[in-house]
């Protein structure tokens, strides 16, 4: 609800009818009587309303719109400036679904007929509007915090970060930081991924052990953390700034225990002045970034600060790894693995997603990881994204021909890819010369992508709709996601992030998340795939509250194209035969 619960000790809803005649309240109060539980008061006036709201004692308001249009809208406006998130039900005679929607366009939740009010109607409207509030209120908490650690996640430390610098008001220096821990891919490789979210999650806790009251602290990457910092009473920023990142390493070096066991992890931290380093967020986060990778050539613990000499250093010299990139495209190292997509209702494989793995022909099996950002800074995701699509088109038509494949392929589209602009004219003309069936490709997106440049991406995203290809929303609720624009793109599926799904079974949170996923796609008629499935007792959830997909090591990690393809051969409904198991398919 919108309003503080502690002064509602009964938790009954609270509404209050706004009207100067009385007629609405007299109509509404036979409809929803007290002794069902339902808190009704009267108010004539905006005034008194005005001081319930600022004692939080208001849940919902129905606003008896009884004089002019324009004195409703005015009301609908200001109670919309008042309490942002407080559901507004209008209630009228005689007006027009034209004048009705007007008054949604501006902030109602919804509008009534009152001569025509029933209990039916009354009631569905009401747990319509509750629903839609709570949903927005848990999208609104998915969009600014991180699910493992719970602090502020990059989105929302960016958002603040931008704010803090547009504001008018001069700020004394901060100083920004960040942190992370070094060769954490081989960690993260020698303890799971469990162990690797575990020490995240130990660096959070001494992070937070350490913030000041007046400091910010986000997760800005899988282990990577950025801190705002600010002396009080006058202090010079830069001495100030070497004690803190002086007594953050102290915090961080001892060992991590895990499992029983003590793990070293050495981290590095970057800082960069606020505003001295960078008018935008994204150029002193990066700068910091700079300052990071300088402190990371020192061995242990250490902390550098951001100057001007690295910042030409870096953008001059492509780097070796890009070049081997390039090669790597043309002396085709690239492979694509595919993962299965499981049908809860059938149990059976319907679907895969395509990764891409380098066999570099001295490094072994690189990880997407390991590349992917690379490729994305320097444009180089564009031809291998297209390669991409290429090579798995190949794949699914293959499979097509043997009638194994019954669903789609999903391809990952990265946010560069957008860029391009003639990404939607090259992918038309790569469907069109290898003749792919579009009604088994599907792009997954993620969030990021859709708000670079909405209009672009949404154009493209239309275009190759209209070809027959799906979309689907990757990592869903980890980053922006707005109803409005999750309702205007052709979103087929939604796929939930992994890190709800690890623990689903044992964290009330995670579970309240993950079931709020589920009614939310389907509310919008959109599918939903659970990502990361490794347990039975994940799957059972999942399964329980109508998950329509699960993809994950619980059923296969992700395998080459010929070992898929043996597995679509002997597809037996999978969910009565939990295996194979994850040693069975290493791709590794
Ligand atoms: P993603 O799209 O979120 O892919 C899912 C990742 O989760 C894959 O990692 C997959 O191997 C891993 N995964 C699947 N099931 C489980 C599980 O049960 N437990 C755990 N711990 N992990 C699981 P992978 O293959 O390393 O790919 C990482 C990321 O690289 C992908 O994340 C995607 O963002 C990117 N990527 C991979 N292939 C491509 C590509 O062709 N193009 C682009 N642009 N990005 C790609
Ligand atoms: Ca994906
Ligand atoms: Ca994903």
């Amino acid at each position: 609800m919108y309003s503080a619960q502690t002064q509602n000790p009964d938790n009954a809803m609270r509404m209050v009818v706004l009207d100067s005649s009385g007629t609405a309240m007299q109509r509404i109060s036979t409809l929803l009587p007290s002794f069902e539980g339902y808190r009704l008061h009267h108010q004539r006036q905006l005034g008194g309303l005005r001081r319930l709201l600022n004692m939080a004692a208001v849940d919902l308001v129905f606003l008896h719109c009884e004089h002019s249009m324009s004195t409703c809208r005015r009301t609908v406006e200001i109670l919309r400036n008042l309490a942002p998130e407080l559901p507004i039900i209008v209630v009228a005679d005689g007006m027009s679904d034209q004048q009705g929607e007007l008054l949604q366009a501006i902030g109602a939740s919804d509008y009534l007929p009152l001569e025509q009010l029933s209990r039916p109607l009354i009631k569905r409207t009401l747990s319509y509007v509750i629903r839609h509030e709570k949903q927005s209120r848990q999208l609104k908490r998915l969009r600014h915090h991180d699910p493992l650690t719970r602090i502020s996640n990059r989105t929302s430390f960016y958002r603040a970060l931008n704010a803090l610098l547009d504001s008018p008001a001069k700020q004394s220096p901060m100083a920004l930081l960040t942190i992370d821990i070094d060769g954490f891919t081989r960690l993260n490789h020698n303890l799971g991924p469990r162990g690797g979210d575990a020490i995240v999650l130990m660096l959070s806790k001494r992070l937070q052990q350490a913030l000041q009251p007046s400091e910010q602290l986000a997760r800005i990457g899988t282990d990577e953390f950025a801190m705002l910092i600010q002396p009080r009473g006058g202090e010079n920023i830069y001495p100030y700034t070497k004690t803190r990142a002086a007594q953050l390493l102290s915090l961080l070096t001892p060992p991590y225990r895990y499992n029983g066991h003590d793990t070293m992890a050495h981290c590095s931290i970057g800082v960069a002045m606020v505003p001295e380093h960078g008018e935008r967020g994204d150029d002193i986060i990066r700068r910091a970034s700079l300052a990071r990778f300088k402190a990371k050539k020192t061995h242990g613990c250490s902390y550098a600060l951001f100057d001007e000499s690295l910042e030409t250093h870096i953008s001059n010299a492509p780097s070796a790894m890009e070049a081997e990139m390039f090669t790597a495209l043309r002396a085709n190292q690239f492979t694509l693995y595919y993962q299965p997509r499981v049908e809860l209702n059938s149990g059976r494989i319907i679907g895969a997603e395509a990764l891409i793995r380098w066999l570099h022909p001295k490094k072994g099996l690189i990880m997407p990881d390991a590349f992917i950002p690379l490729a994305e800074e320097s444009g180089l995701i564009v031809p291998i994204g297209y390669w991409a699509v290429h090579s798995a088109g190949i794949s699914l038509m293959k499979l097509r021909a043997q009638g194994l494949l019954q669903g789609r392929i999903g391809v990952n589209l990265s946010f560069r890819q957008f860029k391009d602009e003639q990404l939607a004219a090259t992918i038309t003309r790569i469907i069109e010369q290898q003749q792919i069936d579009t009604c088994a490709l599907e792009f997954e997106l993620t969030e990021s992508a859709l708000i670079k440049d909405e209009r672009h991406v949404r154009a493209c995203i239309e275009q190759l709709n209209a070809l027959g290809i799906a979309f689907s929303l990757d990592d869903f609720g980890t980053g922006y996601s707005s109803f409005a624009l999750l309702q205007k793109l052709p979103i087929h599926t939604l796929k939930i992030d992994r890190s709800f799904i690890s623990n689903v079974h044992c964290n009330p949170d995670d579970a309240e998340i993950v079931r709020a996923i589920i009614n939310l796609a389907h509310n919008l008629e959109k599918a939903v795939i659970a990502e990361g499935v490794e347990t039975r007792e994940q799957l059972d959830f999942l399964q329980a509250h109508g998950c329509d997909q699960v993809q994950g090591y619980y059923f296969s990690r992700p395998i080459p194209f010929e070992e898929f393809e043996q597995m679509l051969r002997d597809n037996q409904p999978t969910l009565a035969q939990p295996t194979p198991s994850d040693a069975a398919y290493s791709d590794s």
